[in-house]
């Protein structure tokens, strides 16, 4: 809890030193007075204000999310795409009305800290209320009984106020939108400072752009992953999702203002190929699992080969979820790394997130590993067995 906020302000404070050494100190320790900024609360503040006031606009469709253990399913709007067209053209109309958004990498220390505070004091909140709450509205993890590692891991599944979901609301809104604004605003302070953006900076933009409005397009898929389904609401996933995502995801971006990286058309292409492959696998991966999920008979996958199991669902095992145990995983790392190079060879700092995405999947594929060996027993072992990779193919 400590470690992970020390870690995003360290990264906040090299990307922008000059020799942006990932491994190196810091180049200063900020005083007070640059963490703390009445402007970044109220800033901070009224963007989480817009997010929850889109979140609460009629949504184009509802949905209803898995079995709970009392037999329940609960219902969430499908608008998380809406909220970012909206807020793209909220934002738009802001800068041509003169909102100066290029000034806003300038306040990434004091927003970072606002998103840090915030995701403490909502944690408490959290923690506390999840003492009110029914045994079977608890997660499975999240509540050994140590307030701590409690107050970590979440105790609640889906803590609520009436229909307001605290963590499906935090899951995709102010932290993935926030991350594309602030990308933004790092192209458009790059083009102040040098005349134009550069095409390393609109290659990060673009590809992170994808990534956020396909998580916000497909967002009725989130409902069926590991955080949704299995993990309680507490700091992990309230830190990651308000501060770690927005101020760290976009670090190749923020690199890139203070270290401007040449980058040639044929190599873009190159880098354009690797985000198309694993866009590719990444996607088809998670529809077909979901089409399955939803609909085991939809044409689109009921060709496929499957294992049943004693809970009386099945286990794909040929598409994608033949070739490895988590395809969805190594689509997203040969994402992560066509956003490393456009930043070029020459410093560790942007490849950061490939490092730390890797580490991320390999334990949340073990944890999940675990997770569905209890679940599906016998018939888990036998997928294992037919499909013995867990997310390189030959490799790992
Ligand atoms: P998955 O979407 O991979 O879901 C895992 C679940 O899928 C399992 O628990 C099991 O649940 C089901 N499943 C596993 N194997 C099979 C199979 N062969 N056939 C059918 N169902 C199977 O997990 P995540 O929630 O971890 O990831 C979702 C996406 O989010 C991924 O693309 C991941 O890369 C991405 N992600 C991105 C992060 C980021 O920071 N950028 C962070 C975390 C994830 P059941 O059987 O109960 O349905």
């Amino acid at each position: 809890m400590l470690l992970l906020p020390a870690t995003m302000f360290h990264l906040l404070l090299v990307a922008r030193s000059g020799p942006a050494r990932l491994l190196g100190p810091p180049p200063y320790l900020p005083e007070p007075k640059a963490l703390w900024s009445p402007r970044a609360l109220l800033l901070w503040l009224t963007w989480l204000g817009l997010q929850v006031a889109l979140y609460l606009l009629p949504a184009r469709k509802v949905a209803e999310g898995q079995e709970l253990k009392d037999k329940s399913r609960l219902c969430y709007p499908i608008n998380g795409f809406q909220a970012l067209v909206l807020t793209a053209l909220l934002v738009g109309l802001g800068v041509s009305a003169g909102l100066p958004l290029g000034a806003l990498p300038e306040m990434l220390l004091p927003l970072a800290f606002m998103a840090t505070l915030t995701a403490f004091i909502f944690s408490l909140l959290l923690y506390l209320k999840a003492l009110i709450a029914p045994a079977s509205a608890l997660a499975p993890g999240g509540n050994s009984g140590n307030p701590i590692y409690d107050f970590f891991l979440g105790r609640e599944l889906n803590p609520r106020i009436c229909s307001f979901d605290f963590k499906y609301f935090c899951e995709l809104r102010p932290g993935l939108i926030g991350w594309v604004l602030i990308n933004l605003a790092l192209l458009l302070q790059e083009a102040e400072l040098r005349g134009s953006p550069s095409l390393a900076m609109c290659l990060v933009n673009g590809f992170q752009l994808l990534y956020v409005g396909d998580a916000l397009w497909h967002e009725e898929a989130v409902l069926t992953t590991m955080d949704i389904t299995h993990d309680g609401f507490g700091f992990m996933l309230a830190f990651g999702d308000l501060a770690w995502v927005p101020f760290t995801y976009s670090l190749q971006a923020q690199f890139l203002l203070y270290h401007p990286q040449p980058l040639e058309l044929p190599m873009a292409s190159v880098i354009c190929l690797i985000n198309a492959v694993g866009y590719y696998i990444f996607r088809g991966a998670n529809s077909q699992k979901n089409s399955f999920r939803k609909n085991p008979s939809d044409p689109k996958v009921a060709g496929l080969e499957t294992i049943s199991t004693a809970t009386g669902r099945q286990l794909l095992v040929s598409g994608w979820w033949g070739m490895v145990r988590h395809p969805n995983y190594l689509g997203d790392l040969i994402m992560a790394l066509a956003w490393s190079l456009p930043c070029g060879m020459s410093h560790l700092l942007p490849y950061f997130y490939l490092i730390y995405f890797t580490a991320l999947l390999v334990h949340r594929e073990a944890r999940d590993e675990q997770q569905c060996l209890q679940k599906y027993g016998l018939a888990w072992q036998e997928y294992c067995r037919r499909v013995p990779y867990r997310i390189m193919p030959y490799i790992y």
